[in-house]
């Protein structure tokens, strides 16, 4: 039985009403990708994520994965999902057609992902780092490393992973010592990688780890670290598995969530060294590996999401059924649902509003990173602003939606056998992997903001202002108070990348002091500019009298709910981005 319902309607509204699907379809490499195609595409990803995946993460969760001697075994029916996974074409389907992909566009795949990952979230790791693996073999891989794993892996047949993280190597790779000592065609690789995700699985008989390491003579910092291909077996030259290369599984970690997505410690060299092959030139790793964490990131941006839409089903669905107090409206009826109580209706509605504006960004970006792929310089430069916003935020959003998922329940929603806490335990590694909010906000502030001095900051502005004009003038209640309060909040953001940009080089401290409000305040105000387009969609279809009037009213009332409740945050973040630095900073360390 499962108790995922795909959310097609908001899926489908984003996609039709809010981007320019046509344009899309028609840059290079995307086949065949009408509209009637990418709805079945999408139904069928819900019947599967709904039908097969959903089923086993509850059991993921209480059975997780047994380690034995180096061997590891999937939780109960993951393996068997994975296969049929697999042979349903779900793997491929981002994927260039030259190597057996379908070549469906990023405005495609990420909803699926979404619909995966809500379904099942330990799961769908396995892909999502396949995925990054792939997409920088694509970019920077040999001929010949392109031909011996590319088919394999967009198949699915063989997975990928991504190996940065070293006990002293976290947020901070400069400090990466894994070794690779030249040797005739390839290399030896000797350390030791911790915390990697799908490290070892029983899915599959191969698995392909990126590994971040350094030459001998490599130089100091970032600047000396190459990517290598290591496979667990070698690869003959006709493609059939060879020896057991050197790289072991020593062990898995016990993790607060995700317990069926198995996290291993890899031993590489622990004998004569694992063979690995240069990816790239070499010292240009960290580079190379930024094609997979990019990727990675905004793909953990959707996790938040995901989970996100998970915990709000399960709290929506519980708040009808339980019955506690009554209604104000009707003090001598009868026990009311909790879902009648003014503080249930807020707390569902500020997950259902976070949830449907960062799922309405994630889209715009991927449509974003579709046109930049096909070489549109101004949409990349957009796409690298936006990744570490929706990183940062969604995933920030998605650990207050989950915990609000909980608060919702009541005593329940603590005892695990209700599933909510399940959720908000999962989420919280989102904010974590793929760097911590801390570190997308430092790219925020620093790479993506003072560098051009905000000037794509200030086009993204612009961008918001044009789709506040292209509101209009509207007599509508709701309409009008989304319109005030995206403008104030837009003037708020531009006011702070003015604060950054301009002040990250004379005051750097206090300028970090104040990143992260930063990184929200920016995810606050991108979302208010997509619920207030949705609103004013919603509008237009209600006055026409087109499509499902209850989702466009509902639409319109939770744009509105998130202009009240959610833009007037940003009011109270430029504060802290402007004026808090010094309580940060004075503080005396001892005492902290
Ligand atoms: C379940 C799980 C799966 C993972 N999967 C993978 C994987 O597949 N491959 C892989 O390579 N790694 C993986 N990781 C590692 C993960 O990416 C790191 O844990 C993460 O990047 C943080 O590094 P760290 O744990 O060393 O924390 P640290 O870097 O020690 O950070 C500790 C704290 O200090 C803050 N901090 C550190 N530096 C700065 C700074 N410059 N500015 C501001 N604040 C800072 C951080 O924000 C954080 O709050 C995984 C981790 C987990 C737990």
């Amino acid at each position: 039985m499962s108790n995922f319902n795909p959310p097609l309607e908001d899926i489908r509204f984003v996609l039709h009403e809010l981007l320019d699907v046509p344009a899309i379809q028609a840059l290079p490499g995307h086949g065949d990708t009408g509209p009637e195609l990418i709805d079945a595409v999408l139904e069928e990803a819900g019947k599967f994520a709904a039908q097969v995946l959903a089923p086993l993460n509850r059991s993921g969760d209480t059975v997780g994965n047994q380690w034995h001697a180096g061997e590891v075994t999937t939780a109960p029916g993951f393996k068997e999902a994975y296969r049929q996974y697999c042979e349903s074409g779900w793997n491929a389907l981002p994927f260039p057609s030259q190597w057996g992909g379908q070549g469906l566009p990023a405005i495609v795949s990420s909803p699926v992902s979404e619909l995966v990952m809500s379904a099942n979230l330990s799961f769908s790791l396995c892909p999502m780092l396949t995925s990054g693996a792939v997409s920088a073999l694509l970019l920077v891989g040999s001929d010949h490393l392109q031909k011996t794993f590319l088919p394999k892996m967009v198949a699915g047949s063989w997975t990928g992973t991504m190996n940065l993280t070293e006990p002293q190597a976290g947020s901070d790779l400069a400090l990466v010592r894994t070794r690779a000592e030249p040797e005739g065609d390839h290399y030896r690789l000797h350390g030791q990688k911790i915390f990697i995700t799908y490290g070892e699985q029983d899915f599959t008989d191969n698995i392909v780890h990126l590994v971040l390491a350094r030459l001998p003579d490599a130089p100091e910092g970032v600047k000396g670290i190459s990517l290598f291909v290591v496979p667990k077996f070698l690869v003959n030259a006709d493609g059939s598995l060879g020896a057991r290369n050197d790289v072991r599984c020593a062990s898995l970690e016990h993790k607060l969530g995700i317990h069926a997505s198995p996290t291993a410690v890899l031993n590489y060299g622990e004998k004569d060294g694992a063979i690995g092959y240069l990816v790239g030139e070499a010292n240009h790793g960290l580079e190379y590996m930024f094609i997979m964490m990019n990727e990675a990131r905004y793909f953990v941006g959707v996790q938040g999401i995901a989970i996100s839409e998970r915990a709000l089903q399960q709290a929506s669905a519980y708040a009808h059924e339980r019955l506690q107090g009554k209604d104000l409206a009707d003090p001598r009826g009868p026990t009311a649902p909790i879902a009648r109580h003014p503080d249930v209706r807020r707390m569902l509605l500020t997950m259902r509003a976070i949830t449907e504006a960062n799922r309405s960004l994630s889209m715009t970006l991927a449509a974003l990173l579709d046109q930049a792929h096909a070489g549109n310089a101004e949409a990349l430069a957009l796409a690298e602003f936006l990744i570490p916003i929706h990183k940062g935020w969604a995933t920030e959003a998605a650990n207050e939606v989950t915990s609000l998922g909980v608060q919702v329940h009541g005593g329940m929603g603590f005892i695990e056998e209700t599933g909510a806490a399940q959720h908000l335990r999962d989420a919280r590694i989102t904010a974590i992997y793929e760097g911590t909010t801390a570190i997308q906000a430092n790219d925020l502030i620093g790479r993506k903001t003072a560098r051009d001095g905000g000037a794509v900051a200030k086009a993204l502005a612009a961008q918001i202002r044009a789709s506040i004009e292209a509101i209009g003038a509207s007599e509508d209640a709701d309409l009008k108070v989304i319109k005030t309060r995206l403008e104030s909040a837009l003037a708020d953001f531009e006011t702070c990348v003015a604060h950054v940009a301009g002040h990250f080089k004379s005051d750097m401290a206090a300028v970090h002091a104040g990143s992260v409000p930063y990184l929200q305040l920016s995810g606050l105000v991108c979302g208010g500019w997509q619920m207030a387009r949705a609103a004013a969609v919603a509008r237009r279809k209600l006055d026409a009298g087109q499509g499902d009037a209850g989702f466009h009213a509902a639409k319109l009332k939770t744009a509105r709910f998130y202009a009240d409740h959610l833009l007037t945050r940003v009011a109270g973040l430029k504060e802290i981005v402007l004026s808090g630095s010094s309580a940060v900073l004075d503080y005396p360390e001892e005492r902290l």
